[in-house]
């Protein structure tokens, strides 16, 4: 896919250039460090607020998965993505009016916490013959305000998720608090593996803990250390997020 870039484009295309080998770099060496391999190891960009012509430069260096947060945004980008060489998802808050909006354009939904909202993905999969892949977001640090279940609650909304049709559990996801020391983010870290270790050793019905999706542009590296298989990052790859 070649497109006419601006030369402020192709200025940012040089930093997103260096950002993607020092990132890919920086995540093989994490995997091996944790006894695995890169290819082990899933590099989703967050693409909130970046316009399409540079995702798809990142694509073409080789990103395969990207990730956007708002649904209108989503839409409004949706026709110009390179999808035919990267797969979309949607990883951030999902209202449930808006989950018909979005169901057969996204391989996977990151951030399912309630059954609502599972429900209404799963009655709008079958409505159009789809079966939509999800991950369930944890609030691991108990923040108040934040989306996620509860650690406490993750089981019991993981099997009654999997008892729908329509909808297959894929895993976890989290966005845990901002710390002040590594060492408090790595607790955090460690507690989401153990739950997903836990779950993995469950038997539900369409739930398969193929992802543990956390770490970004600060902690990724931790994130993979602590077990995490799938990173979302995004300023560190496309720069200073702009909001127009
Ligand atoms: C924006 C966002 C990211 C990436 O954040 P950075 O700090 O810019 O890497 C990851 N996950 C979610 C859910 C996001 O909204």
């Amino acid at each position: 896919m070649t497109e006419r870039l601006s030369t402020e484009q192709l200025r940012l295309c040089d930093d997103v250039r260096k950002n993607y080998y020092e990132i890919t770099e920086n995540i093989s060496k994490a995997a091996e460090k944790s006894g695995r391999a890169s290819s082990d190891i899933t590099f989703l960009a967050a693409t909130k607020t970046v316009e399409p012509e540079i995702i798809n430069y990142a694509i073409s260096l080789g990103l395969k998965k990207i990730g956007e947060n708002r649904v209108q945004e989503l839409l409004s980008k949706y026709d110009r993505y390179d999808l035919e060489n990267a797969d979309l998802q949607f990883i951030g808050h999902l209202q449930t009016n808006k989950v018909r909006q979005i169901i057969g354009k996204v391989s996977m939904i990151q951030s399912v916490d309630s059954m609502k909202l599972a429900n209404e993905i799963s009655k709008q999969s079958i409505k159009n013959g789809l079966t939509t892949d999800v991950l369930i977001e944890v609030n691991i640090g108990r923040e108040e305000n934040k989306s996620g279940v509860l650690a406490e609650n993750c089981d019991e909304l993981i099997e009654n998720i999997g008892a729908l049709e329509g909808i297959n559990v894929k895993g976890l996801m989290c966005v845990p608090p901002i710390c002040d020391t590594k060492q408090e983010n790595f607790k955090f870290f460690d507690n989401m593996y153990k739950l997903f270790i836990d779950i993995s050793s469950k038997k539900y019905d369409n739930v398969s803990m193929d992802f543990l999706s956390m770490g970004m542009s600060d902690d990724y590296t931790e994130a993979i250390l602590s077990g995490a298989n799938m990173v979302r990052v995004g300023s560190r790859l496309f720069g200073a997020r702009i909001y127009r």
